[in-house]
């Protein structure tokens, strides 16, 4: 079998000849489409980590993820997938390109939770889509956009729950999924301060990239510290389930 690599902006993804991939966690940070760019040390081994236990945490919960294992300090093996160019977008809280979009007060409430889609494209800046566009594009069946919806807002909630419990606010988060070998629908990629927003419910305390993306403080602390309180979350049985 012919190795195939994909080079991200923050991992390297590489087949494997069992048919599964090795994903390689860089400690590269950029924002706004690669505009700004620099490394964190560690950071790559701290995504890994955080996503490894939110993979877990969810599929323990019935959604079905890219997730196998780990290989090394930064690298996660997981299924092989094709991603759907789509990016399913669950917020709780207005922040970011939604704020910019609506005018709405930054952290006012969004009741219910909104689920928003983007087009997968760096050269067009990850444009916001709906229902008609993905359907136009031809990036899913409409069964497929429901389940992409409600798996979104499921697999967003629990973790919502979680990190509740340990003191963090999920604010919003980015989910992206894949189509196995086998036509099986999962969630991939990573789940991480890279691609959520969370703040300390006591503090305030940015805890994601927001950090780097607006100088907000140190990255390396900020996801340290996530991580010190997903593991408590998790130590004190909330990945048990009630
Ligand atoms: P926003 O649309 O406000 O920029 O982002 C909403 C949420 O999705 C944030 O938690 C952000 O981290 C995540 N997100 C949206 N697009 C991307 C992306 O292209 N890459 C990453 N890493 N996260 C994204």
């Amino acid at each position: 079998m012919k190795r195939a690599t994909y080079e991200g902006k923050a991992k390297r993804v590489v087949s494997q000849p069992d048919g599964s991939a090795h994903i390689y966690y860089k400690d590269d940070a950029t924002a706004f489409n690669g505009v700004r760019h620099a490394e964190f040390e560690g950071k790559g081994t701290l995504n890994s980590q955080i996503t490894e236990r939110l993979f877990e945490y969810l599929a323990g919960r019935g959604i079905p993820t890219h997730h196998l294992g780990r290989v090394d300090e930064r690298t996660l093996a997981a299924k092989w997938v094709d991603i759907i160019p789509i990016e399913a977008v669950v917020r709780y809280k207005v922040a970011g390109s939604l704020g910019k979009r609506t005018g709405l007060d930054h952290l006012a409430v969004c009741d219910p939770p909104i689920v928003e889609m983007y087009y997968k494209r760096d050269d067009l800046g990850d444009p916001l889509i709906n229902d008609d566009h993905v359907r136009l594009l031809g990036l899913a069946t409409p069964d497929e956009v429901e389940w992409i919806r409600s798996t979104a807002r499921g697999a967003a909630d629990a973790l919502r729950d979680l990190f509740f419990r340990s003191g963090i606010d999920l604010v919003d988060l980015k989910f992206e999924f894949g189509r196995t070998v086998d036509g099986e629908l999962v969630l991939a990629d990573e789940v991480s301060p890279d691609t959520c927003r969370f703040r300390d419910l006591a503090t305030g305390e940015i805890l994601d990239k927001d950090l780097f993306r607006f100088d907000e403080g140190d990255l390396l602390a900020g996801y340290r510290k996530l991580l010190a309180h997903l593991d408590r979350a998790l130590a004190n049985g909330a990945d048990v389930q009630s």
